[in-house]
């Protein structure tokens, strides 16, 4: 019973009985073969050789009995040597098939424990068939899980990183209060609305990175125009860049064509560049936005003349949480999603988004392009 139980659960030993069983076939259908072909053969030849022989019965009998003899001996031999070589090299096939299948049955169950940096080894140097095959896709995948758990995880860190700094800042002022160190006054409770306004701000971004990662933000896309937006947009941030003293100007190209967007998603992302480049442009500084087609895209581009980037920060500028100076964007209330944000939006729309900056206060522009309708 259980010999069974282990031959279907092992892929080798079916392997070994699938060659078993056709060595055994192939011994008998030679062995029936020359039992039924042999006595032809040998009257057809003894009636060839007759008249040399004259007529002699015993020596006839004599004859076949030997001829069956040394057949047999011969056959049998042969079949023999050739079960040995065959079974050995069976078991050499099956043991290298199931070995590799054994391996990758075993690094799944690791994976599925939770391990996801295991891999299978691979022999670089050998030509890989469909096994082989299989375990190279099987640690690709591996490695693709790797990856989505290191996400994961950072993505925890980040967010509870996140949460932290405007929530002992709550915890903080609201101590203070109790213990009487911090005054009851209006500008206490300020601060405590800017705080929760920056949790708030923080959560309601986190919900739109999930969905934009995620690909479910429903795109309504229509023909809009761009000029229309910028003009818009540009107006709707015209007083804070007043109050703080940079100069926002606006360059569109005359007539530019419509674009295929969503409306609300594009001004989404047109706000989030100029915002930023309010933030990150100090008094006195100047920001451009300007709008020009191609071919096939409408570009829109916006520059300021503010703290610029360091070229190593540009790759990852785009990555989720990423920020080019922790502290420094912290205290203006940023948490490095907006960007991220902006990047799925725009590719969500088929354009692409870029940042150029010559380095550190030397300004910084980032551009985007958005599908002609
Ligand atoms: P945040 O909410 O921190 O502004 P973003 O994703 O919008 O998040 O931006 C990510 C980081 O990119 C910022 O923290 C900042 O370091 C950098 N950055 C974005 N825009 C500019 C800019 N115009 N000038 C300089 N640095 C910028």
């Amino acid at each position: 019973m259980s010999l069974l139980r282990d031959l279907r659960r092992h892929l080798g030993w079916k392997l070994f009985l699938t060659y078993f069983a056709i060595i055994a076939v192939a011994g008998i259908v030679l062995i029936t073969a020359a039992e039924l072909h042999m006595p032809l053969a040998f009257e057809r030849h003894l009636a060839a050789m007759a008249t040399e022989m004259g007529d002699a019965a015993t020596l006839e009998q004599d004859l076949f009995r030997n001829f069956r003899q040394a057949t047999i001996e011969s056959v049998g031999l042969s079949i023999g040597a050739a079960t040995v070589l065959a079974l050995a090299l069976s078991v050499y096939v099956s043991r290298r098939i199931s070995s590799t299948v054994r391996r990758v049955m075993l690094a799944a169950r690791r994976i599925a424990a939770g391990h996801y940096d295991e891999r299978i080894r691979i022999d670089e140097d050998r030509e890989v068939d469909e096994v082989g095959q299989l375990a190279i896709h099987f640690n690709q995948m591996a490695a693709a899980l790797d990856r989505i758990e290191t996400r994961r995880q950072e993505l925890i860190g980040n967010v509870a990183h996140e949460l932290r700094t405007p929530l002992t800042s709550i915890k903080g002022y609201m101590e203070g209060l109790i213990d009487g160190v911090l005054p009851a006054e209006p500008a206490t409770f300020e601060r405590i609305r800017m705080e929760t306004d920056r949790l708030q701000r923080l959560v309601s971004d986190l919900q739109e990175l999930s969905r934009v990662e995620a690909g479910i933000v429903p795109l309504e896309l229509r023909p809009v125009s761009m000029s229309a937006l910028v003009a818009n947009t540009v107006e709707h941030l015209e007083t804070q860049f007043v109050e703080k003293g940079v100069v926002l100007e606006t360059q569109a190209a005359p007539r530019l064509p419509r674009v295929r967007a969503d409306e609300d998603r594009l001004r989404q992302v047109l706000l989030n560049l100029v915002g930023n480049a309010l933030q990150y442009t100090p008094a006195g500084g100047r920001v451009i936005v300007r709008a020009w087609a191609s071919a096939e895209f409408v570009h829109v581009e916006v520059s300021d003349t503010g703290i610029g980037i360091l070229p190593e920060h540009l790759p990852r500028l785009f990555d989720r949480f990423y920020r080019e100076d922790h502290s420094r964007s912290r205290a203006g209330g940023g948490s490095g999603i907006g960007l991220t944000i902006a990047r799925h939006l725009v590719e969500a729309h088929g354009g692409k988004i870029t940042v150029h900056s010559a380095g550190l206060g030397q300004g910084s522009s980032f551009a985007f392009s958005i599908p002609i309708a």
